[in-house]
Order: structure tokens, then sequence, then C-alpha cells
């Protein structure tokens, strides 16, 4: 069957009114995966024995005319950093080439009684680190949108499945903007939720300060479909808390909007920065107060802290891979301490390599007052910022990237370059707030991200503006 332009509400639909069963469907994304993903290489491991039996179950869930829940039969895909029992997991990297989930993600395990079907495991940069999905293990994914330019990273297995159809929505994780800027590239929407709303029981961590898990869908609705059905505490995540997002009778007419001032100058492609301005105005034109506010420790500091936070904590988390409890072991090693060394070294790809240096570099004795000590130091001005903004607005709105997808290849010698792509995402996951990442406009094939940023927990009006933006962009 054709896969196209499909939604979670359009599955329901269909399911119910028996257009289609959860199987034709699922049967219709694999074929269309061996088709095309060929090409684009969103898809590392396929799940197909399980998806086709969850299908199935779905089916005779309907058959015997039992309730089903919106995402019963709706095929997905998961990132994979994210553990699917049973199932290879790599976080694209060769050091876990062979690894096998021991158990369920608990987002996982929430999709799977919800009856989603999981279609497989994406393509990702080497342990979440990278704005590309170059400095993935096993290649590169391309961008649904323009075959010769990336999807965005780290996420961008999972956003490419959703861009090219196959999959309806899908799991990233977000660390420093690997939702946000991929969803941004891939002309979908990418919700980062605010820290501690979703457990990450079951991902494989790069910074656990830093780290979450959200959607990235077609539109809105999917994108709240999803979370709604992953957020809350989890016992095996003493990061997780109860979800008490606020829903309020929002209206764009009592709607202020804090534009940091800091954001609209400089390096900003005029187009990104042409389309920003533009959804600015139809917000403005719908009723919606635009107020000007200063964000100034994000701008100038917030890569910089994030590029020494960010590394040291995966410094110490990657510590774990040492060629005997997980994944690749060198087979020559005289010795244990050359087991360790040797599987490291030819285990992890250099970006990654690159980080853990870094960071154990900033953590050591003599070095940690001055670089650790104080890029956490800095993290607070940060969120200090933003607390001062949200007291005058009740979102913030910025570009997601400053720059439309760049071609494969063009910054992967300049890593420099590479981390500025991430110039607006990264403060969000050092304040922990949520952001989102929606459509704008477009310019020929790709559309531009429009971010907006919420305070902690209050997902719920982030999303119920975004629905608004969806119909007046
Ligand atoms: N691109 C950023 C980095 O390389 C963010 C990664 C992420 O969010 N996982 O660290």
């Amino acid at each position: 069957m054709e896969v196209k332009n499909l939604t979670i509400s359009k599955v329901h639909q269909g399911l119910i009114n028996k257009e289609f069963s959860a199987f034709e469907l699922a049967q219709g994304f694999f074929e269309k995966i061996q088709l095309k993903d060929p090409e684009i290489f969103s898809y590392l491991t396929l799940n197909k024995e399980q998806a086709l039996s969850q299908a199935k179950e779905v089916d005779e869930m309907i058959a015997k005319k039992e309730e089903i829940s919106l995402l019963a039969g709706v095929p997905c895909a998961v990132k994979d950093n994210i553990l699917l029992k049973d199932l290879r997991c790599t976080a694209g990297s060769k050091i876990l080439e062979n690894y096998i989930a021991p158990y369920d993600a608990t987002v996982v395990e929430k999709l799977k009684k919800e009856k989603a079907v999981i279609l497989g495991k994406t393509n990702m940069d080497e342990f979440a680190m990278g704005s590309s999905n170059e400095y993935s293990a096993f290649g590169v994914t391309k961008n649904p949108l323009d075959l010769e330019r990336v999807p965005g990273g780290s996420s961008g297995g999972s956003a490419a499945a959703v861009a090219g159809d196959l999959a309806i929505f899908s799991l990233g994780s977000d660390t420093g903007g690997s939702i946000r800027q991929p969803a941004s590239f891939c002309g979908i929407v990418g919700l980062k939720p605010t820290y501690g709303a979703v457990s990450r029981y079951g991902l494989i961590a790069m910074a656990s300060s830093l780290d979450q898990i959200g959607p990235l869908a077609k539109n809105i609705e999917d994108v709240e479909t999803v979370f709604n059905a992953i957020k809350g505490r989890d016992k095996m995540d003493s990061t997780s808390v109860d979800f008490l997002g606020r829903n309020e009778d929002l209206e764009l007419k009592d709607l202020v909007i804090g534009l940091p001032k800091e954001y609209f100058i400089k390096g900003v492609d005029r187009e990104v920065d042409k389309i920003i301005k533009e959804s600015i105005k139809k917000f403005e034109n719908q009723g919606a107060k635009i107020e000007e506010i200063s964000l100034p420790n994000c701008t100038d500091y917030s890569l910089a802290a994030y590029y020494i936070i960010m590394p040291s904590e995966a410094s110490s988390n990657l510590a774990r891979y040492d060629g005997i409890k997980y994944g690749f072991s060198v087979k020559d090693a005289k010795d244990l301490m050359e087991t360790y060394f040797n599987s490291r070294e030819q285990g992890f790809g250099e970006e990654v390599r690159r980080r853990i240096m870094l960071g154990a570099f900033a953590l050591s004795s003599g070095y940690y007052d001055a670089y650790y000590l104080r890029a956490q130091k800095v993290r607070t001005l940060i969120r200090e910022d933003f607390q001062k903004a949200f007291k005058k607005v009740k979102i913030i709105l910025t570009p997601t990237a400053p720059t439309l997808p760049f071609k494969i290849g063009e910054k992967t010698k300049d890593p420099l370059s590479m981390y500025l792509s991430d110039i607006f995402v990264t403060a969000v996951n050092l304040a922990g707030l949520p952001g989102i990442s929606l459509p704008a406009g477009s310019i020929g094939n790709f559309s531009v991200g429009l971010h907006l940023i919420g305070k902690p927990f209050e997902e719920k009006n982030l999303l119920k503006i975004g629905k608004i933006f969806e119909k007046i962009r």
C-alpha cells in the first residue's frame, strides 16, 4: 500500500474504518524502506519480526472490536541509542556494533504498551556526538529533501526516516540540539522536553545532565500524541518526575513572545533571517506582542560551556566501554591494559576520542577549577538569563539553526564550524528547558525551522502555540 503523507490520526482513522490493516501498513513501510532506504540510509537495523507480530496483534484487537489507542498500529522508528530488547543497539559506534539490548528502554516499553509498531533503529552520530550524522561509524544518512546534504544530527536518521516517509514518527535524543536541529534540516517538527519530563532509562548515556528523549513527527499534533505517551516519572530513572505540565487558555492576543536581541545579529543566513522575521510578523498580525529580551550569556558562552560540560560528562559515561564489559574487544592484546587501550582506540571514532580527551582534560586535577567548575558557573548564569526573560515573556523565539542544511563533507574538517550549527539550541539543554522546532517557511526544497523555548514543564503551552502557528504560517 502507498504510505506517503500519513499522520497518526490518519492511520488511526484508517485502521478503525478498516481502510487497511496494521499488518498491511507495516508491510507497506518495510517495502518502502527496502526501496528507498539504500539511498537515504536512515535505518541501521530493522525490527521486522517484532513489528509484524505487533501489527497482527493490533489487527486482532480491531477484529474483536476492542478499543485501540491512538498509537496502536502506527509505524515508527527509534534512535539507535535507545534500547529495544533483543535487537542490536549500536549508538552509531563500532564499539557496540554487535551489542544486543538486554531490555527495553522505558520509552520503548511505553510505545509497546500503546501497541505502536517499531519498524527499526535509526542511524545517528556516534554516541550522539555530532550535528550532521557524518560521525556515524556505519555511513552517512542523507537528507531526503536533497541527497547531497546532511539531515542534521545527531538524530539525523530519526528525522530522515520521518521526512522520507519511512516512519510516521520517531524518537530521538537531544543533548545539545540533536532533535531540534535535524527536525529543522528535514522540514519536520521535533520536541526536546523539559529535563526530567521523560525517562531516560535505557538511553545510552552521553551527557547525563543534558540528555533528553523526545519525539519527531510531521506535525505538532503527532508530536504531542507521542510526548503524552512517553512522558512521566519512572522509578528506574531518578531524574524523571511526574509531569504536571500546565495548560493555559492561551490566545495569541495575550501572548508575549520574547526575541533575544543577541540572536538576530551575526552569523545567520540571510534567507533564514528573512523567514524567521516573516514568522514574527505573522504572530504580530494575529495580535501577539513581541518584546525584545536579552540573553547575553547564552549567545556568548553557551557553546563554550556546553563543549566543556558535555565532553566531561561523556568522558566519564564512556569509561564503561573498555573492551571487557560491552561490545568490541581486540583479539590480539598482550595483557589487560592493552585490551583496554586498543579496544577503545579502535572501537571509538575520531570525534568521540576528541571529546573523551577534552573531557578528561577538563576534569583533571589542576584544570577542574579552571574549566569544568567555571563552565558550571556559566551554566547558572545562562539559566538566570532565561529566568529573567521569562518574567517578561511567555515564550522565546529564535531560529533553530543559523543555516540551511549544509552539503555532506562541508564541515567535517572543521569541528568548530560544525559546533556553530547548534548556537541557538544548546542553551536550552544547559537550562533544562523545553524547546520545539517547527517548519516556518520554505526556501526551495528546504524549510527553515522556527525554535520556540518555554518555561520548565510548559510543553503544553509550546505545543499549543505551535499549533496556532501551523495554521497561520
Ligand atoms: N550537535 C551537538 C553535539 O555534537 C548536540 C548533540 C546532541 O544533542 N546529542 O554535541
